[in-house]
């Protein structure tokens, strides 16, 4: 059976989150997107991990149960900010367990090298050859996963880093590193091209700060288990055997993708920001330094290179964006858009079914043919999209002809 999960949640003990996360509204909005399979978030801060004992129902299999029978795994996210051969890094790390059990020894650990109240994804001053010694003398079934493995600011691949390798960071210990959470603004194909990562799986999750369905789920895994167990999780992390699949957000969508300036107004393309010797044109700082630029820095192989054994991906823009773009209105979680993405939901089941598979044919006797239009240009990968650069989320370009006057746009229907 097939499991759509994204395994890389926030509660709403992390800062810059939603306040209304909680298990019940992101199991209601998993189901809108198409997600079957979900992270806990945050399970060592102390109130999470109440939360967690009190509502969720653990197997015999390490899947923790809502209720209502929606089906979670106990996940979280830590930042160790270290000096390594003289030089600062900031790496952010997913890390998975295999039980409640072995969660509670996580948290007694963690909470002997710092307090782990204050945020849902503490900040912790040892470095990551420390973290795996750690966990792995807890348990070997915990999974630690290099998150956002590109992001400029607190990734192992980033630009601040200044990293060229896994190794560089986990040494000896990376032989128990199985796979990349490869973030927004970086694909599968990006990551083929660097021989050094062929040994790892490729895994895609949100990070999501809401339960919203153009934050959760915009990323997303597809695994292919027989029986939903932590054990099956492991062996498709650590062997592919059981990974399927990635849902991708093309990589212009990611806030990080090329190199720029948002207060300049400048963004530049890799060709361009290398040329320049990834120096601003306008205030002459450095740019911050996009995924773009980072991959083609390392890449040893050219674009298009296709190494062995891939899974393959889909990259989709979300339907909300798809919606504001097409009808021109800004507010993603406006009262309009909300009504035009119910009227699909309610439809055609979830939001994966649309984007992927229903036909162009079907979605114009409930919507707008631009609209239509829109989502299978989004499936085939035609879009026109701008980047995202220096924080700012790319985003959907369309020709004037192919947006919808708003005034009219409720009433057509
Ligand atoms: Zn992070
Ligand atoms: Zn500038």
């Amino acid at each position: 059976m097939d499991f759509i999960a994204d395994l890389q949640i926030h509660s709403s003990f992390s800062r810059a989150t939603s306040k209304s996360i909680n298990f019940q509204n992101l199991e209601k909005y998993a189901k809108i997107k198409g997600l079957n399979l979900l992270g806990t978030g945050d399970f060592q801060h102390p109130n999470q991990f109440e939360i967690i004992n009190r509502e969720l129902k653990e197997d015999e299999n390490g899947v923790l149960w809502s209720k209502t029978k929606f089906p979670f795994l106990l996940q979280t996210e830590i930042s160790l900010i270290y000096t390594q051969n003289g030089k600062g890094q900031r790496i952010h790390h997913l890390i998975f367990s295999p039980n409640k059990d072995v969660a509670k020894q996580i948290i007694d650990a963690l909470s002997k090298k710092g307090r782990l109240d204050y945020d849902g994804r503490p900040i912790f001053g040892f470095n990551s050859v420390e973290l795996v010694d750690m966990m792995r003398s807890i348990s070997e079934d915990i999974e630690i996963i290099p998150a956002h493995a590109w992001t400029p600011h607190f990734s192992l691949m980033g630009e601040y880093n200044q990293l060229t390798k896994v190794e560089d960071c986990f040494k000896d210990n990376t032989k128990y590193i199985h796979a990349l959470e490869t973030g927004m603004s970086s694909n599968p194909a990006d990551n083929w091209r660097i021989s050094s990562l062929d040994k790892f799986q490729l895994v895609s999750f949100s990070d999501a700060h809401s339960m919203w369905p153009w934050r959760l789920g915009r990323e997303a895994t597809v695994f292919d288990f027989d029986e939903l167990s932590y054990k099956n999780f492991l062996k498709a992390i650590r062997t592919g055997q059981g990974l399927r699949s990635t849902i991708e957000t093309p990589t212009f969508y990611g806030k990080y993708h090329f190199s720029g300036h948002r207060n300049c107004d400048v963004v530049l393309s890799p060709k361009e920001s290398l040329r320049l010797n990834q120096t601003c044109p306008k205030c002459g700082n450095k740019l911050i330094i996009g995924v773009a630029d980072r991959i083609e820095k390392l890449a040893d192989r050219l674009e298009g290179y296709k190494r062995e054994n891939i899974k393959p991906f889909v990259s989709l823009i979300p339907l909300h964006e798809l919606i504001s773009a097409v009808y021109d209105i800004k507010q993603l979680n406006g009262k309009k858009i909300w009504e035009i993405y119910n009227l699909l939901i309610d439809k055609f089941g979830n939001e994966f079914n649309i984007l992927l598979n229903v036909k162009e044919e079907e979605l114009r006797k409930v919507i707008h043919e631009k609209l239509a239009k829109a989502i299978i240009m989004n499936r085939e990968g035609k879009l026109r999209l701008k980047a995202g650069f220096d924080g700012v989320y790319g985003g959907v370009v369309l020709n004037p002809g192919d947006k919808i006057k708003t005034q009219k746009m409720l009433g057509e229907f």
